[in-house]
């Protein structure tokens, strides 16, 4: 019998938007669960700090799946779902094999804490969160490859 004080990941991932149009199911936890300070981050999703959840590409299923989503900056394609407007997803060009979901999304949130704080030199500077994770200057993007298992 698994001990209900694990610290392992949930197997299973599943979530889904405000309005319940788009779901998401992964057979696996996250690669990299991170806070994001940048300002692109804040404005997507209206909150001083953003939290995303890196997960393979091969291993997470939206229903209905992604279309072609959205760009505004090269190399960036975001999906927001159409009726109720929340952020679905994210790839980065830099960031190969790997997609990004606000953690927010997901019904196991809770079990998933994030590791790191990503984009810490533009954070705003009343919000406090205390922890001992590491604080990275931009985009964190060398720790969240390095967590990409080929
Ligand atoms: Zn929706
Ligand atoms: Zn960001």
């Amino acid at each position: 019998m698994a001990s209900d004080t694990s610290q392992e990941q949930p197997g299973k991932i599943t979530g889904r938007c405000y309005c319940g149009a788009r779901v998401l199911q992964a057979d696996q936890g996250p690669e990299a669960v991170a806070y994001c300070h940048c300002m692109d981050c804040r404005r997507l999703c209206g909150a001083p700090v953003a939290a995303f959840a890196a997960f393979a590409t091969d291993r997470i299923a939206f229903t209905p799946a992604l279309d072609e989503g959205f760009s505004t900056t090269p190399g960036i394609t975001r999906w927001f779902c159409r009726t109720c407007g929340s952020p679905l997803a994210a790839t980065y060009a830099y960031l190969p094999g790997q997609i990004y979901v606000p953690l927010g999304l997901l019904d196991q949130a809770a079990d998933l804490p994030p590791r790191l704080h990503a984009h810490a030199d533009a954070r705003l500077t009343w919000l406090h969160i205390h922890d001992d994770m590491p604080r990275i200057e931009g985009s964190s993007r060398d720790q969240l490859k390095a967590a990409h298992r080929t």
